[in-house]
């Protein structure tokens, strides 16, 4: 694609462009308002005005791709699947993922992360690092969206047990009830 760097001269006088955006944003603005009315009265019912979206009471349903908060998935047992082999971390582009590799007493070849956290702050929620995990052990499907609820840096960092309670919730509860429950803080702000 070609970047067009240089303004014209029109560009540069400053006040066109302004009036240009001034009429395309009243535009519209005078455009929905005009449908919204008329909807009101049942006449033009095959025009669609734009809507805003009364977040966190609506929501727009979120396709079944979407990457939403981590969790680290259990084995059968109840321990974490995660064997530190840190290729999310290598993966991760936003260097948010931090593991400590620990030995199981019984076995002298797996391991599993003594440590396990992620800088929800730094993540961009590319899902790299779901992609880079050979055995599953991290998971984007929980349909919930980023936290944005915090008094400090540490309430961002999620931790391995906070990762390993949202798979048990998950299957506890289904999406539907984890997602009500995250909004309703929001809800009474
Ligand atoms: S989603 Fe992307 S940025 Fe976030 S932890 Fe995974 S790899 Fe890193
Ligand atoms: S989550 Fe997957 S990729 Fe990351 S350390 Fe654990 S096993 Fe390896």
């Amino acid at each position: 694609m070609k970047r067009v760097e240089a303004m014209t001269l029109w560009e540069r006088i400053y006040f066109p462009e302004i009036f240009r955006g001034l009429i395309v944003t009243g535009g519209r603005f005078w455009r929905n308002l005009i449908v919204h009315i008329l909807h009101q009265f049942g006449l033009a019912k095959d025009l669609q005005a734009a809507i805003t979206v009364q977040y966190p009471d609506e929501r727009l349903p979120y396709p079944e791709t979407y990457r939403g908060r981590h969790r680290l998935t259990l084995k059968g047992n109840g321990t974490v699947q995660c064997t530190a082999c840190f290729l999310c971390a290598t993966a991760c582009p936003a260097e948010c993922i931090y593991i400590q590799a620990g030995e199981y007493a019984d076995d002298p070849v797996e391991k599993y992360p003594i440590r396990y956290e992620i800088d929800t702050l730094r993540c961009i929620y590319c899902g790299l690092c779901v992609e880079a995990c050979p055995c599953d052990a991290i998971r984007m499907d929980t349909g919930l969206h980023p936290a944005n609820w915090g008094f400090s840096r540490q309430d961002f960092v999620e931790n391995k047990e906070v990762l390993m309670e949202r798979s048990r919730q998950l299957e506890a509860k289904g999406k539907e009830v984890l997602y009500q429950e995250h909004v309703r803080r929001y809800q009474h702000v």
